[in-house]
């Protein structure tokens, strides 16, 4: 049965055109109420204009500060909140606008693993009925199935067959968060959200986590979009790497280049933010300082520019845009493209 799956997972990999997902321009606004009549005052600009693909059985990685939009950007991208505007092509089909039983698939096909494992399960119900759950929606209406597809999903992640009896409190994080994959596995998806999934557990746990997320998508030809903050994270998880500040990539690059080439000031300020070996170590970079602005008044012209140690007059005023500065390699700076 786990051939079986596994085969049909590759053939359709194999099946699509270059990029597996294809996010362009996609918006997301959510609306300030106030007022008598709680009538709309403000929009707060959570993602705009943002733009990606994704090659099957590779990973792209979102970083940037909290509050930036990386969560939401995977969030409207599996169509879980509803995007303002822009376009999702998941294996051709349009997501954003898929009707009911088009959507029944695609979601099965694009799943997410959430940041907290204990609030993403039932507390009341065993980790093998939660897992089996989406398997019973999906149509496996026979019980010795799913129990069959559990005990093989459950192995994948390192637990035991036992373990699908036992309640959520009686794990650990770093358990929870195996029985999550478990169930986002269980659906046989082909394209998986990864949404801060190591935030919440101990560092010990946090690199098994990683490891065995890694081993699954070369397992099954997965393909992640990898929300973090945390650079070192998302250098060890992508082959990609999308940095967004304020609602927007702002520098967008293969892994090796970006870490090797980072050149929008931000992405600089992010690199200083990993630790050094030794705390005498210099730092290539300045220590980013100030918060992230609020996104209700975002600054004029360039967003980072209240940040900028490179500010210019310029900066204040115009915004730029995203430019090529390199083979696969873009960035939205007027030092970049002046
Ligand atoms: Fe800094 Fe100006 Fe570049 Fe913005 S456009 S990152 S303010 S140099």
């Amino acid at each position: 049965m786990v051939s079986d799956r596994r085969t049909e997972c590759i053939c359709e990999a194999n099946a699509g055109g270059s990029d597996l997902v294809q996010v362009t321009d996609l918006v997301k606004f959510f609306p300030v109420r106030g007022g008598v009549f709680q009538q709309v005052c403000k929009w707060v600009k959570a993602v705009d204009s943002v733009s990606f693909g994704i090659p099957a059985g590779r990973t792209l990685g979102l970083v940037g500060e909290s509050g930036c939009g990386k969560t939401t950007v995977g969030r409207v991208a599996l169509r879980l909140i509803p995007a303002t505007r822009g376009q999702v092509i998941f294996e051709g089909n349009d997501v954003l606008r898929a009707n009911k039983r088009q959507m029944k698939d695609i979601r099965r096909k694009m799943q997410i693993i959430f940041q907290d494992p204990h609030s993403s399960l039932d507390a009341r119900m065993r980790v093998g009925d939660s897992i089996g759950l989406g398997l019973y929606v999906h149509g496996m209406r026979n019980a010795s199935q799913r129990r069959e597809v559990v005990r093989e999903m459950l192995e994948k992640v390192g637990l035991e067959e036992y373990h699908a009896d036992r309640y959520p409190n009686e794990f650990s994080g770093g358990q929870l968060q195996r029985i999550g994959i478990a169930r986002v596995l269980a659906l046989n998806p082909r394209f998986i959200v990864c949404d801060e999934p190591v935030s919440a557990l101990d560092v010990s746990i946090q690199s098994q986590i990683l490891n065995l997320l890694r081993d699954l998508q070369e397992e099954m030809e997965l393909t992640y979009l990898f929300v973090a903050h945390n650079m070192s994270v998302v250098k060890h998880m992508s082959d990609r790497i999308a940095v967004m500040y304020l609602g927007k990539i702002v520098e967008l690059a293969s892994r090796d280049e970006l870490f090797s080439k980072p050149t929008h000031p931000y992405t600089q300020a992010l690199m200083s933010a990993i630790p050094v070996k030794h705390p005498r170590d210099p730092k290539d970079h300045p220590i980013l300082s100030g918060d992230v602005p609020s996104p209700l008044k975002p600054p004029t012209g360039c967003h980072f520019h209240p940040r900028c140690r490179h500010v210019m007059e310029r900066c204040r005023e115009q915004e730029p845009e995203m430019r090529e500065i390199g083979p696969d390699h873009q960035a939205r700076c007027w030092l970049c493209s002046s």
